[in-house]
């Protein structure tokens, strides 16, 4: 999969380098290519915004810097708009945009971009949540590492996305590592216990009983969902939904 970034502050995207994602770049699953928006523009002073037309504070993108090093790199495929706009970044439209070959992922800054730039490119306005940033390259990398993890061969064989929070409809139960005892604080005897099928029970018991507490939304879906649970899982079920929030571990 190939991703295009036009960004004014190409330093802001480094993180992209490090951890899985620069692994995945490394091993040519991921080709990133991030392009500095003002090595483009015509201005003698290389500015690349404006004043607003109209009036206001802050200052506008220009469309031509944007456009001309959209052409000259030859960048394709769906184009988005990182914008407080937009629709908000969800797991299922990460995983629509990890089964693209191209996208083009613009960041913008101070009052916002040109409207004509993005009406000609006929971009796809994407939000990574009710607030606002200063800049839209946070919001393209959160939205890069969220689509990645659905592209193949970007985490290890073992992980599978759909088995984390969230996307497997529960929250995740609680992890724990070496040592069994730290400052007197012990894990759960049943991960000890070698007992693979009453771990199963007891990580859908604690998923279940964290998502009931945290999420309610998300806990009413997955009982909608009608899940397919064996007898004991149910019996899992029926034991959390029974409990009352205090009695919860
Ligand atoms: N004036 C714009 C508005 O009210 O919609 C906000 C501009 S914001 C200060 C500057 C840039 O940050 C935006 O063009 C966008 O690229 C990015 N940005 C800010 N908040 C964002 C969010 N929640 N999701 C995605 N991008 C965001």
């Amino acid at each position: 999969m190939k991703i295009n970034i036009l960004t004014l502050f190409p330093e802001m995207l480094a993180p992209l380098q490090q951890s899985m994602l620069g692994r995945a770049v490394e091993n040519g699953i991921l080709e990133i290519d991030v392009t500095d928006i003002r090595e483009y523009t015509e201005d003698k002073h290389r500015r690349v915004d404006d004043t607003p037309y109209g009036g206001g504070a802050g200052m506008v993108m220009q469309v031509q810097p944007i456009l001309d090093a959209y052409n000259a790199k030859g960048y394709g495929g769906e184009f988005i708009y990182m914008s407080p706009r937009g629709e908000v970044l969800s797991g299922e439209l990460a995983k629509e945009l990890s089964e693209k070959e191209e996208i083009t992922i613009l960041c913008g800054h101070y009052e916002g971009v040109d409207q004509r730039l993005l009406d000609m490119l006929g971009a796809r306005e994407i939000s990574i949540g009710d607030y606002v940033l200063t800049g839209g390259e946070l919001p393209a990398m959160v939205l890069i590492d969220t689509l990645a993890r659905f592209a193949p061969g970007v985490l290890p064989k073992e992980e599978s996305v759909m088995n984390e929070s969230i996307y497997s409809g529960l929250l995740e139960y609680p992890q724990y590592s070496r040592p069994a005892v730290f400052n007197d604080m012990e894990v759960p005897e049943v991960l000890l216990s070698g007992d693979h099928g009453a771990v199963d029970l007891w990580r859908l018991e604690q998923s279940l009983a964290l998502t009931k507490e945290k999420r309610p939304d998300l806990f009413e879906k997955y009982l909608a969902s009608e899940p397919n649970l064996s007898k004991k899982e149910r019996a899992v079920l029926e034991k959390v939904l029974s409990d009352s929030p205090e009695q919860l571990e």
